[in-house]
């Protein structure tokens, strides 16, 4: 008889009740014991993932080089990211701590794409205004109108997997699409209908700006004050990539200044400890979120383009794959490996 295999420890942090769901299903059949905590991690609860072999986390964990030195003191050999960006990970620290680190490199780009399209919605519409209004049984119009997508220009910033997507969905709202990549693929925007082009010429000819590109040193702050200035009076931004590749400080500016028409935000610059969290008993600190919230033409959601079921359990999957791959001394799946 075979011995059993002994389990990988997994500490998975920030654990949400649509995580277990989903990665509870996914491991059947795979040696995993899951560890679900909470809390984030961060240099102040890494101890956490005393005896576990492996640590799984989220957008707004802090894996940088304490918490690294942290996990590696316990034993931590693998640091697996349940979502694609991964700009709050040390991965030099990792590499020279020997740590790996693995990510969901694509999951279901149709969510992401989806969210960013629905808050444009939403906002041209002025969905979120007058679904308040009826509840009051206000059936008044005034101050709803919105315009037609149709005809517009959309300027779609990084044609990665949910950048393309984005594009498609509006090609088939009659939109012009442009797009700037600095890796284009033409042959991609010319099946499409899609007029590739340099930042400048999406911020001088767009009525809708989306962002699709991941945080780096170089996107960090991609829009401020400057690149604000550039776009078009009444045009709408939708980020729903990453919040630091917006400078929040200008963007108050522009819309306390009437010069963009709406913003669509599924993150912020410092959603960290308030995106995610039932803060609704308590008192808001940060301002300017205070700020932006009050704005009738600001539409928030809390990082939640991910949320579909399809997206989660195509995250749970590959999750799963590269722990048991670990486990096994076996490749990650193609263009999870960080370090
Ligand atoms: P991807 O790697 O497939 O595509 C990113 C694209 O951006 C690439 O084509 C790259 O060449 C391009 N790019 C890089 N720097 C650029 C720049 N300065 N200007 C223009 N383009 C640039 O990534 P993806 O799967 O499309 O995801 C994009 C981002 O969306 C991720 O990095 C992540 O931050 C974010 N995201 C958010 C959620 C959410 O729930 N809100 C979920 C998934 C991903």
């Amino acid at each position: 008889m075979q011995p059993t295999p002994s389990p990988l420890v997994v500490a998975v942090y920030d654990t949400k009740p649509y995580d277990r769901d989903s990665l509870l299903p996914a491991a059947r059949g795979n040696p995993i014991e899951w560890r679900f905590l909470d809390f984030r991690l961060g240099p102040e609860s890494a101890s956490a993932a005393r005896g576990a072999q492996a640590v799984c986390v989220f957008v707004n964990d802090r894996v940088d080089r304490p918490s690294l030195e942290l996990l590696a003191a316990e034993g931590i050999r693998l640091v697996t990211l349940r979502c694609a960006g991964f700009n709050n990970v040390d991965l030099d620290a990792a590499r020279a701590l020997g740590i790996r680190v693995t990510r969901v490199p694509g999951y279901s780009p149709y969510a992401v794409a989806e969210h960013a399209v629905a808050l444009l919605l939403t906002l041209n519409r002025k969905i979120h205004r007058s679904f308040n209004r009826v509840r009051e049984l206000n059936f008044s119009l005034s101050g709803l109108e919105g315009s037609d997508l149709h005809g517009k220009t959309a300027g779609i910033v990084g044609t990665g997997r949910i950048g393309r997507i984005a594009a498609q969905i509006l090609r088939g709202f009659g939109m012009r699409v442009l797009a700037y990549d600095p890796h284009p693929d033409p042959a991609w925007a010319e099946q499409t209908g899609v007029e590739l082009g340099p930042l400048e010429l999406l911020l001088a000819e767009s009525d809708v700006l989306s962002l699709h590109v991941p945080l780096t040193p170089e996107t960090h702050h991609l829009i401020r004050a400057e690149t604000l200035a550039r776009m078009k009076r009444g045009a709408f931004l939708i980020n729903v990539s990453r919040g630091a590749l917006v400078d929040t400080g200008a963007l108050v500016d522009s819309l306390k200044e009437c010069h963009l028409g709406g913003v669509g935000l599924d993150v912020y610059e410092e959603e960290e400890g308030i995106f995610f969290e039932d803060l609704s008993g308590t008192i808001l600190q940060d301002d300017e979120l205070a700020r932006l919230l009050t704005f009738p033409n600001v539409l928030i959601t809390a990082h939640q383009a991910f949320l579909t079921r399809e997206a989660l359990s195509d995250i749970a999957r590959t999750t799963v794959t590269n722990l048991a791959a670990h486990a096994a001394g076996e490749a990650y799946l193609p263009g999870s490996q960080l370090a």
